[in-house]
Formats: C-alpha cells, structure tokens, sequence
C-alpha cells in the first residue's frame, strides 16, 4: 500500500543486517532506512507466502549492486531454495556473490545459522501452510573487567589486561600467576531477540520468546475480529500480549498489522493489548529500536 509497507524486520550489529521476511518490495523499506549495500548476510524466510517472501528476488538484485559482495545466507522453509532458483533461472538476474541456503526439515535439531556474533533459532508455527519462527541471539559477553583489582595484584594496564579479559591466565611482574576470575566478573548474556508472525497460539511460540529482550510478533487482529485469526492463521493483538507476559518478554512490538485498520487505527491494537501486557506498543514502517542489554530496557529511537 502507499501508506503502509510488508512484513521485514532489520537486525543491524556489528556492521552485519540480519533480515527477517522480505516482503514485496522490501527494497523500498530498505533505501528508506539506508541500510546500505554492503551489510546484508542473512535472510530468514517464515513462509513462501507473497507478503514474506516476494521482496527476496528484488533484494538479491539489489546487493549484486557493488562489486565482490559478501556471501548470502538464505534461512526458509523447504521450497525456499526452488523459489529463489527458479526467479533466477526465468528471470535471469544476475548474482555476484556465494549463497548458501538452509532449509528446515522435520526433525531440526539446533541453531539454524550461526557466526561470531550470533546464533538464530527457528521452530514451526501454526498457520494455514508450514512458518517458521525465529529467535536471534546475541553471544554471551565476557564478564565485566575490574581494572582496580588488576592494578592492586600488580599488572599494570597494557596488554596483560587484554588477555585477562579474554579469559587469558598472566604472570604479575614477580612472577605470580593471575587467573582471569580474580579481575573479571561473571559473563554477561548477550541480546535475545524473537520475530514470530503468522501463527495461532501455539507452544513452540513460547520456546522463541521466552525472556527476550523485545519480541516482534503479530499483532494482527483486534479482538473483535478474532474469527479471521482463527480462519487465515494469525494472532489478535490480544493473544500476542498475553503470550508475551507469560514468556517473559520485556517488551513487545506488534507487527504484521491487518490493513483493514489505517494508520490512525493502528493505537487501537496497542490499546487493547496493553490491557494484558504493559510494555507493548504498535511497530510502524521505518521504525528503530535501540535493543539495550538485559540489565537496561530497550526504547524506541525517534
Ligand atoms: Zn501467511
Ligand atoms: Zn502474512
């Protein structure tokens, strides 16, 4: 619509975009936020529904755009690999760069992708054909390094402290072996975060959210509305929060919002949902959230 975008969600760390669904015209969304070309390494795919998938081809195009690209990780559910291969095939597009494609099957045991930076979880859901939910995660972070206890057992800043803090044991200056626990606190979890949309309640919706950090889930129904959920496999806005509080999620962003509700409309789900779970409110297009460590809530950035 002019107005209102399809289902994508950016998870930009490190230099690196973790995109999730890529609806038609994801390229729009894209430039809109200037994410650039160059970051782009995975894309996790729920379903080979038109709103999900049919911005994938059109972003490909888009990151061939520069030269010598990094490769491409393409997450789905099987079929994904046939449809980006056959756009390619009939539509001859050119492709500059490797990708590698993980398609889930029965029995999926572990991460489905996973780099220096994070690992990403993905479980069916329960929608009118097989989606996947997705949960991303941050590595754990090495505890906090105490500087005054390094400098009190006698290794002076430099590079000791480096390999102290990479959990590295040192030898003091007389000779006395450190361990890194005597300087370093406990490890610190990395950032949780789920994007779970077209699905009914189900229990694997509560394996991906359990205690993240934000969740981004479907929000698409008030309840009033609740028969076309329950017909075409959504969630109302409503159930989105009462999963989220019983999941422990610290806040939520309903997203995949019905168009059947404008703009101006869209408070209304956020309304009715933080009747049951406080920390909830509507995502808009071309939103962006800081995700802040466990110990600090995360906030919209204006
Ligand atoms: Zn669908
Ligand atoms: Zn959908």
């Amino acid at each position: 619509m002019p107005d209102r975008l399809l289902s994508s969600m950016a998870v930009r760390l490190g230099g690196r975009i973790y995109l999730f669904d890529a609806g038609e015209a994801t390229q729009i969304g894209w430039k809109k936020a200037k994410l650039g070309l160059r970051g782009l390494t995975l894309v996790a795919v729920t379903h080979l529904h038109a709103d999900h998938c049919l911005g994938l081809p059109g972003m490909m195009m888009f990151k061939a755009q520069v030269n010598e690209p990094s490769p491409l990780t393409i997450l789905g559910p099987p079929g994904i690999r046939g449809f980006v291969e056959d756009n390619r095939r009939m539509l001859d597009f050119h492709i500059n760069y490797r990708v590698d494609f993980v398609e889930w099957h029965d029995g999926w045991d572990g991460p489905a992708y996973e780099d220096d930076q994070v690992r990403v979880i993905w479980k069916t859901l329960k929608h009118t054909r097989l989606c996947l939910g997705y949960r991303i995660e941050e590595h754990d972070r090495p505890g906090k390094f105490d500087p005054l206890k390094a400098e009190a057992l006698g290794i002076e800043r430099g590079p000791l402290w480096g390999r102290l803090q990479r959990g590295e044991a040192v030898a003091a200056a007389d000779g006395r072996k450190i361990s890194p626990d005597a300087v370093v606190g406990p490890g610190r979890r990395g950032r949780h975060i789920a994007y779970v949309v077209d699905t009914r309640p189900v229990k694997s919706i509560y394996a991906l959210c359990r205690n993240v950090d934000a969740a981004f889930i479907e929000g698409m129904f008030l309840s009033a509305h609740r028969e076309h959920a329950e017909a075409k496999g959504h969630l109302t806005a409503e159930e989105a929060a009462k999963i989220s509080g019983r999941a422990g999620v610290a806040s939520t962003i309903l997203v995949h919002t019905s168009l059947r509700y404008t703009n101006d409309e869209l408070q209304l789900l956020e309304k009715e949902a933080s009747q049951h779970f406080p920390s909830v409110r509507v995502g808009r297009d071309m939103d962006v959230f800081a995700i802040d460590y466990p110990d600090q809530p995360s906030r919209p950035i204006p």
